[in-house]
């Protein structure tokens, strides 16, 4: 399928350079502003939404004391962070980008999530970052995607994971004969209580009728393959 608007997430995990201890790779998010670049170029519009994890998860915070609402605020702001630095690291490479946020923040940080601004931005070619999250506690940034693709009314979502490249029976980590699928459906992902996304983002996802494909982030210029479909993936559809 060739896409007209695609919404991609970001896990923070992966923005992170473990080698270099650094929460942020400035030399990954340059090599992803290069490919969104070219995307752009075919009229493609792309929003992007990402994670926090390199800087705070709300479950781990919580389970150190931190109350959790709280904790998921942190988590929150900490996709924000995220955000800003991927528009700087964008915008270095003169690739037109918004922030819209859905925790309203000073305007001089960022803008506040509107969807028609968010798909007049679009139109218009801009990269669009949601930051935030949902704005709500108790949420992830997987089911932030699956919200926003339903708000957006994106083709699908890509959503590039750290180290794994698809939907496995088992975690091909621990188990060398697991078996990994091309397609599968969001009722066998919840029947097989699969954990690649969690079950709020499944079901949303189903519900809308928003395919997920699952691919490694890692991977060679992964934004782009994943746009042609020429990265080992996985496709998590409503209908087989
Ligand atoms: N979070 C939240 N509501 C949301 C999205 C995120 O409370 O709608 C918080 C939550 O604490 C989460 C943290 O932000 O642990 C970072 O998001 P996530 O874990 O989804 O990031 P990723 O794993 O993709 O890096």
């Amino acid at each position: 399928m060739s896409y007209k608007r695609v919404l991609i997430k970001l896990s923070g995990e992966g923005l992170a350079n473990k080698d270099k201890r650094l929460a942020i790779d400035y030399e990954l998010v340059e090599k992803f502003a290069k490919q969104l670049k070219v995307i752009i170029k075919r009229n493609i519009e792309v929003a992007i939404v990402v994670g926090g994890g390199n800087f705070w998860r709300g479950t781990s915070a919580a389970k150190n004391g931190i109350q959790r609402v709280r904790a998921d605020y942190i988590g929150m702001l900490a996709t924000t962070m995220n955000a800003l630095a991927l528009q700087s690291g964008f915008e270095n490479n003169n690739l037109h980008c918004r922030v819209l946020s859905s925790l309203t923040m000073d305007p001089k940080v960022c803008e506040v999530y509107i969807n028609e601004k968010a798909k007049k931005y679009l139109k218009s070619g801009e990269v669009v970052i949601f930051a935030g999250g949902t704005g709500r506690p108790f949420f992830t940034t997987d089911t932030a995607s699956t919200l926003f693709a339903s708000e957006i009314n994106a083709d699908a979502i890509l959503m590039g994971k750290n180290n794994v490249d698809g939907v496995y029976d088992s975690d091909p980590k621990f188990n060398p004969n697991a078996k990994k699928f091309e397609k599968i459906t969001y009722d066998e992902l919840l029947e097989k209580d699969l954990r690649i996304i969690d079950t709020t983002a499944a079901s949303m996802a189903k519900e809308n009728k928003i395919d997920i494909i699952i691919f490694d982030i890692n991977e060679q210029d992964s934004l782009l393959r994943a746009i042609d479909n020429e990265v080992p993936n996985t496709i998590i559809t409503s209908k087989k």
